[in-house]
């Protein structure tokens, strides 16, 4: 499953349409190989001050471009406000949140403020895994920060734009023209629109004119008394979520209502131009763009800044539209427009052909996919597995007639406790997850998929992202985990357990904790505290294991460390500490005399590549959690595909009586802790 973000802000005109069309288009052509996220990160990240950002970046944006340049150099000392919880490093953190948690294949930003915290995100160094594409729908670049981001593709709406950026020094191949991404035309009709075209076959000739009331309502009721005068056009009145202006147009539609019909915001926007002879509307971007791949001429009766001078100047050099301020122009412009048969009204849509994409979502949708498959990581080829002996946990043996139970043999068991799979915001589905390891020969998998504590306001954040277990599908997890095991053990003599990491995200690394219950009977209810969560996790058998409880340096992302900074309180509660997660190694934590182990923190594939835990003991859960528990005989070990794979670690190694030395292994490699 591929997974693309779309970070964009609905603040902008044209932001919020461009990204649901584009998702539109990829679920069209992918649904069963990608997801797509929407995220507004502004609007989530501030509440009430997503107004006052919104002004910020609208003047910015709009009237006076070099505001951008104070804005970003604000957004630059972000770390100064660290800490601060409305200050704009929470935006970046967010950010990095989602980014890591989710870690998607393609990135796609519909705002440059988005580009530029992930920029200062890699600031750092560490490789950013993902296509970062920038959908520049502005129509004039000139003076926006586009070019200073590190974008890898700059997805652009028309020619004008593209040259822009190459002379501000984008490299060519960077830029892609597809046009403003409309929406899909083979898309159903609402019912809505279906109304409006469908209402009455003799009225199929009149003349149908849509006006989008989106601004300058001071002088809306007289531009509606004006169009109501004219008794053979059919007006459409979009009034949008403005509940005032939504009485006040059907108080007049009400006295017409043959000829006038008002409605409210619809996502069907592309639809109701096509259904149109004629937009009057403000020039935004959306709208202009969608107009113009509609090949509905506009009459713009209010050009609002830089921006929409900008894109009305597209409709000007096309000769496709006009501006008319005043209601009496208004009303004359479409009179000239239906004259003579038509005629300027056919010129004008004859000469937006030429400038309209209407497939451009869906060539934009399918240059996202072929990123997202670009970087997508091989899976190293496998080698043929060997007959799989099988390992009934506890063989029962018929010495002296009676039926006893045999203790079987210790072994060498190689394990990982903690892996994410497309339950959450890991790349592999449960079974996947299951042959993938498997196939490497590993004993012990226990799958921990994020579950968020839906009090806590970030997770209720993250419940949304749909990058957690959603909570009403606890149980089906643990379901098809539990229909997993089997499978596991029949095919790749693999003890799979059923886990969880339970995410108790704080604002800081300070209150924040993420804890792993590892062989789990049943759910538990992640609104639990901390504390109740391990007698919880105790009272089922189950591990409960202190993930990531310091610093991550290998990877930016969120710090946990909420349990460390209590470690007094949690050691006698706390069966074992990640001493190692992924690339990192903790070493404060391991300067501790405490139950370690070593996991792999796995969301994909190439994290095989990482720290695991080595036990010495039988191949079933009891006797695996309790050498946990008292932590003797455990080894961690640096896993690396090529050389510790499956060939090489099946050496048939004999049962050993004792744990074998460590120098058996590999022994640069290995950090040896027994205790
Ligand atoms: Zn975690
Ligand atoms: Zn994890």
């Amino acid at each position: 499953m591929k997974k693309i973000l779309i970070l964009t802000a609905g603040f902008g005109d044209g932001e919020d349409v461009a990204a649901s069309n584009v998702r539109d288009a990829i679920e069209h052509l992918a649904h069963d190989k990608a997801r797509v996220e929407i995220l507004d990160l502004l609007d989530s990240c501030y509440g009430r001050f997503h107004d006052l950002l919104r002004h910020t970046v609208q003047a910015a944006a709009n009237h006076a471009p070099k505001l951008w340049h104070g804005f970003y150099q604000l957004l630059g000392t972000a770390h100064f406000l660290e800490g601060q919880i409305d200050g704009l490093a929470r935006l970046r953190n967010s950010l990095r949140d989602v980014l890591r948690g989710m870690e998607p294949d393609v990135v796609m930003v519909t705002c440059p403020i988005y580009s530029y915290l992930i920029d200062e995100i890699y600031r750092d160094g560490r490789t950013r895994d993902f296509t970062l594409i920038s959908l520049v729908i502005d129509s004039v670049i000139k003076d926006l920060p586009w070019p200073r981001t590190s974008s890898d593709f700059f997805a652009v709406s028309n020619e004008d734009a593209g040259r822009a950026l190459a002379a501000a020094g984008v490299a060519e191949e960077k830029i892609k023209v597809f046009g403003f991404p409309v929406q899909l035309s083979i898309l159903p009709f609402t019912q809505l629109v279906r109304e409006i075209a469908s209402s009455d076959p003799a009225r199929k000739n009149r003349p149908r004119i849509l006006y989008l009331v989106n601004s300058a309502r001071k002088k809306a009721p007289k531009l509606l008394d004006r169009l109501l005068e004219q008794s053979d056009w059919d007006i459409t009145v979009c009034v949008g979520r403005d509940t005032g202006l939504d009485e006040m147009a059907r108080a007049k539609a009400a006295t017409a209502p043959e000829r006038m019909k008002v409605i409210g915001h619809t996502r069907r926007m592309f639809q109701l131009l096509r259904d149109h002879h004629l937009v009057i509307s403000r020039a935004e971007t959306g709208i202009v763009h969608e107009a113009i791949a509609a090949r509905c001429p506009m009459i713009v009766h209010r050009i609002g800044s830089g921006q929409e001078e900008g894109n009305f100047s597209i409709l000007r050099q096309a000769n496709a539209g006009v501006v008319a301020e005043k209601p009496r122009e208004v009303v004359e412009w479409i009179e000239r427009a239906f004259r003579d048969e038509s005629r300027l009204l056919s010129l004008w849509r004859k000469n937006l052909e030429p400038l309209g994409r209407p497939d451009s979502a869906l060539s934009m949708a399918r240059f996202i996919l072929e990123c997202a498959d670009a970087i997508a990581l091989p899976v190293p080829q496998l080698r043929a597995l060997p007959a799989v002996e099988q390992h009934p946990p506890i063989a029962p043996s018929r010495a002296n007639g009676k039926s006893r139970l045999r203790p079987l043999a210790k072994k060498l068991l190689l394990c990982d406790l903690h892996t994410h799979t497309t339950w959450s915001d890991g790349k592999l589905s449960v079974s996947e997850i299951v042959d993938f390891y498997g196939q490497r020969g590993f004993d012990c998998l226990s799958i921990t998929d994020h579950l968020c504590d839906p009090k806590r306001l970030l997770g209720k954040l993250v419940n949304l992202t749909g990058l957690v277990i959603p909570p009403g599908e606890l149980a089906a997890y643990f379901e098809e985990i539990e229909y997993e095991k089997k499978r596991a053990w029949a095919k790749y003599d693999l003890l799979l357990m059923t886990g969880v990491e339970f995410n108790k995200d704080g604002y800081t690394p300070k209150t924040s904790t993420h804890l792993l219950g590892v062989d789990l009977k049943q759910p538990i209810d992640p609104s639990l505290d901390i504390k109740q969560l391990i007698a919880e996790i105790h009272a089922q058998g189950g591990l409960a294991v202190a993930s990531h409880p310091h610093e991550i340096k290998s990877e930016w992302g969120k710090n946990t460390l909420y349990l460390w900074e209590h470690v007094e309180e949690y050691t006698p509660l706390i069966d074992a500490w990640e001493v190692a997660n992924r690339d990192d190694i903790f070493n404060p934590v391991g300067l501790k005399k405490l139950p370690f182990i070593a996991n792999s923190d796995f969301h994909k594939p190439k994290h095989i590549h990482s720290w695991k835990t080595v036990l010495y003991c039988e191949k079933e859960a009891e006797a695996i959690k309790h050498c946990i528990r008292v932590n003797r005989d455990v080894s961690l070990t640096l896993y690396r595909d090529h050389r510790f794979g499956l060939e090489d670690r099946h050496l048939q190694l004999p049962a050993l009586e004792q744990a074998p030395s460590l120098v058996e292994f590999d022994q640069p490699r290995l950090a040896a802790k027994r205790g």
